[in-house]
């Protein structure tokens, strides 16, 4: 058979052998699913991007969905502006509540251990929750909720720009990755999420109540920090 070759055929095989070798770079870097864009997703994280006290100014006040008339104050996010790893819960509790600062109760002590067994402190990574104002009874978020404050996360992960996310429990892994998935199946693996690294694994809340589910985080976050430094 005769080979067709034209400006247009080299292109294309250029394009090919170029995707190709990106999607075996993912793979040997440990992603094994790749969450195709969906057009208004492309570029998400690409373009002019805020700084956080811009993306902090811009929501204000907020009033965009109900949980602002149970709120005391909103938790926005704490760390290092410049932090290769954001770490994403799901919604600030009562001490977050009453703090303004994520993860500073019981869940959040856990969190500050895992992340200085991992060898660095809290100031070190960026730390927030899919939803800022506290749940009533801290139930999980609902989906209007969660979509009011998307976009907020969304220039938040713009303005830090982390070389790796880590989700924490099901409502965050399930609202980056825009699945359905339960977090036991998701943990452990890593995903792309526009372009960073995604590795979900359970929330400490969880932990708290299933201690023995603790070294099954501790092999997440192994993996975690043999890719931080590998990359
Ligand atoms: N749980 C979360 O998901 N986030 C917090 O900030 C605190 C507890």
């Amino acid at each position: 058979m005769q080979e067709i070759t034209s400006p247009e055929t080299e292109d294309l095989r250029e394009l090919i052998a170029h995707a190709r070798g990106h999607l075996r770079r993912l793979q040997a870097r440990g992603v094994e699913r790749l969450h195709v864009a969906w057009p208004e997703r492309q570029g998400l994280l690409r373009g002019g991007s805020l700084t956080l006290a811009q993306v902090r100014e811009e929501l204000g006040e907020c009033t965009r969905c109900k949980l602002h008339r149970h709120r005391t104050q909103i938790v926005f996010g704490v760390g290092n502006p410049n932090a290769s790893l954001v770490f994403v819960g799901e919604a600030p509790g009562a001490d977050e509540d009453a703090q303004g600062e994520p993860f500073v109760g019981r869940a959040g002590q856990l969190l500050t251990k895992i992340i200085q067994a991992m060898g660095m402190q809290r100031e070190d990574v960026y730390i927030c929750n899919i939803i800022k104002c506290r749940p009533p009874n801290n139930r999980t978020p609902e989906t209007e909720e969660i979509l009011a404050c998307q976009p907020f996360l969304v220039k938040q992960l713009q303005a830090i720009r982390p070389k790796f996310i880590c989700a924490l429990g099901g409502p965050a892994a399930q609202t980056l990755l825009q699945t359905k998935e339960p977090i036991s199946r998701l943990r452990g693996k890593f995903y792309d999420f526009h372009g960073i690294p995604l590795l979900p694994t359970f929330h400490p809340a969880f932990l708290l109540r299933n201690p023995y589910e603790k070294k099954t985080v501790w092999e997440d976050m192994k993996l975690l920090l043999r890719e931080m430094q590998r990359a």
